[in-house]
């Protein structure tokens, strides 16, 4: 059976005062299956990164519930979840945010370091390998490439063998080349590994890699699509784009 390994129940999330609330999830309900790529795309400000925090731990909602791994976050105080999240979630950044003075190994055992563990050689070599760094592992940061850098990111990410990988953005600063490795390796873990990935983009070809992309407008949900084109993404995101416009009075 495919259970979710991540699920929002009517998630709402208000920004402000009583005066100057801003909704910016607005009762989202959607549960992500074990071994499955999803990624969340929208207009500016319609609520991805609010959604991406607060599916992460990384902020509680206002109301509803965050399942992650079986643990109901609301439940959990700041240091559980501060722990649940080095322990079984993964982070990858638009920005790489490795540590320049460590060596690529280091800066890929640095979150097992974190949480007072033993980085286990095997371990170490196959998830260089999955990346494609194994020859790599003694270079700073400094002397690789963009997309190598991002690759050894999605390694610490894998490093803890986490229940979901978010990914925000991973290939924005890419050029088309290297994204296109990224996605693939990104893909690659799903299908290989069952690597369960939340991805936000606001790239069809990105959303592309992807088994799913769900649509945000307005902090809600508002269609999604399965096994998406480019092209098939791209059309849906024009018209996104036109509804949102015409719900705050554009045109
Ligand atoms: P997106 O990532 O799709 O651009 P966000 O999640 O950043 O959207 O924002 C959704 C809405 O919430 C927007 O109207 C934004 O202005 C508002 N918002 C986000 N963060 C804050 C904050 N810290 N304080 C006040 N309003 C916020």
């Amino acid at each position: 059976m495919n259970t979710d390994v991540v699920r929002l129940t009517e998630v709402r999330k208000t920004y402000g005062g009583r005066r100057n609330s801003v909704i910016a999830l607005d009762g989202v309900t959607i549960g992500f299956p074990r071994a499955t790529f999803t990624a969340v795309m929208g207009p500016s400000g319609s609520g991805k990164s609010t959604f991406l925090h607060c599916a992460a731990g990384l902020d509680r909602p206002s109301s509803g519930s965050v399942l992650l791994a079986e643990q109901e976050l609301s439940t959990l105080s700041e240091v559980d979840l501060t722990k649940l999240r080095r322990e079984r979630v993964g982070f990858v950044f638009q920005a790489f945010n490795l540590m320049p003075a460590f060596s690529v190994q280091d800066n890929v055992t640095l979150p097992l370091r974190l949480a007072g563990k033993r980085a286990d050689r095997d371990a170490v070599e196959r998830v260089l390998t999955q990346v494609g760094l194994s020859d790599r592992r003694r270079h700073l940061p400094g002397e690789l490439s963009g997309g190598q850098q991002q690759r050894v990111a999605i390694a610490r990410a894998l490093i803890t063998r986490p229940a979901v990988l978010f990914a925000d953005e991973p290939t924005g600063a890419l050029d088309t080349r290297t994204a296109r490795e990224v996605l693939n390796l990104l893909r690659a873990s799903v299908d290989q590994a069952g690597q369960t990935i939340v991805m936000v983009t606001h790239d069809p070809v990105a959303a592309s890699y992807a088994d799913r992309v769900v649509f945000l407008a307005d902090g809600r949900l508002v269609g999604e699509l399965r096994n998406p084109t480019a092209e098939a993404v791209a059309e849906r995101m024009t018209h996104l784009g036109a509804w949102a416009d015409e719900q705050a009075g554009v045109r």
